[in-house]
């Protein structure tokens, strides 16, 4: 798939069970039917819940940025499509995370959304 400008994460629904998918998939994971279609998913939604990775991961496939590790916040972003996609949280603060509103802010190698709503992203259309 080629990188676009557009930033945005393509999952999936069925067109049976309506169920969503993230990463895109043409088998439905609930009615196990060959009959989903891609879908452009939201960028903004809602911190779920999270957790605070305060050790480097192994490396590889960890990548410590530069300057070296820090901790950083973990979860599960839940948008508007009824699914909660896995992600890095970047924040100011641990302490505002709680069903914080998040932003996608980049979709390689892993999603990774921002704490707020002000982001260029937030002007992808979402298609339903
Ligand atoms: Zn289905």
């Amino acid at each position: 798939m080629e990188e676009t400008s557009a930033l945005t994460l393509e999952g999936s629904r069925c067109t049976v069970c309506d169920t969503v998918a993230f990463p895109a998939s043409v088998m439905c994971s609930r009615c196990a039917t060959p009959t989903a279609v891609a879908l452009s998913l939201s960028t903004q939604g809602t911190l779920w819940a999270y957790t605070i990775q305060r050790f480097a991961p192994k490396s590889p496939p960890y990548v410590p940025p530069v300057g070296g590790f820090r901790p950083f916040a973990v979860g599960y972003v839940e948008l508007p499509e009824g699914i909660k996609i896995e992600a890095i949280i970047e924040c100011e603060r641990f302490d505002e995370l709680d069903g914080a509103p998040v932003s996608l802010i980049s979709t390689s190698p892993v999603p990774r959304f921002a704490v707020g709503t002000a982001h260029p992203a937030s002007n992808v259309g979402v298609s339903q």
